[in-house]
């Protein structure tokens, strides 16, 4: 399957808590399904890893980092089937390009791609973002994400979602407050 109309930008957006990029028209009548990047579509890579000296450090190191392929699998499968796929991620907004150059890389496919401006936690920034494709699509399916913060966003906003624990110890260790972000 050729998935590189997906990943063409057509149109930049931007809100208080979002910058991103949409990919192919939003669609009433479709369902979006919604993937985390960091730790959900990318693995951490096998061997040694260098010394993370912060997020900045470690985005770089993961533009090289593989697909989590059950995932990216799973991916495949829904657009196969119809459904609008959305990347919602906490990187800041200056690395959509990059961002959407890896998806192209593992052949992921995105109709949006949708960043950070870094305002606010990801389980707030996040809800903003659901709310966005809540008024984009017909009805947004499922968020898979790694954050358990994200994951209570994603329940005050309404939407279902599967919590990938590959990324535990760190979010332990970096709480966060979540509130349900209103309109
Ligand atoms: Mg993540």
């Amino acid at each position: 399957m050729n998935m590189q109309p997906y990943l063409t930008p057509m149109r930049r957006f931007a809100g208080e808590l979002f910058a991103g990029a949409q990919l192919s028209p939003a669609n009433k009548n479709q369902v979006v399904q919604v993937f985390d990047v960091d730790s959900t579509l990318t693995a951490d890579p096998y061997g040694p890893m260098p010394v993370i000296t912060g997020k900045d450090h470690y985005f770089d190191l993961a533009r090289d980092f593989p697909a989590n392929e059950a995932v990216a699998d799973l991916a495949r499968m829904l657009h196969s089937k119809g459904d609008a796929i959305a990347i919602a991620t906490a990187r800041p907004a200056e690395r959509l390009q990059e961002t959407i150059d890896w998806l192209r890389r593992n052949n992921i496919p995105a109709d949006q791609v949708i960043l950070s401006t870094g305002k606010e936690p990801s389980g707030i920034a996040k809800q903003a973002m659901l709310q966005k494709l809540q008024d984009d699509y017909k009805l947004v399916g499922t968020l898979f994400d790694d954050s358990p913060f994200n994951i209570e966003g994603a329940r005050l906003q309404g939407v279902d979602a599967v919590h990938l624990r590959t990324n535990q110890d760190y979010w332990d260790a970096h709480p966060e407050k979540v509130y349900k972000l209103t309109r």
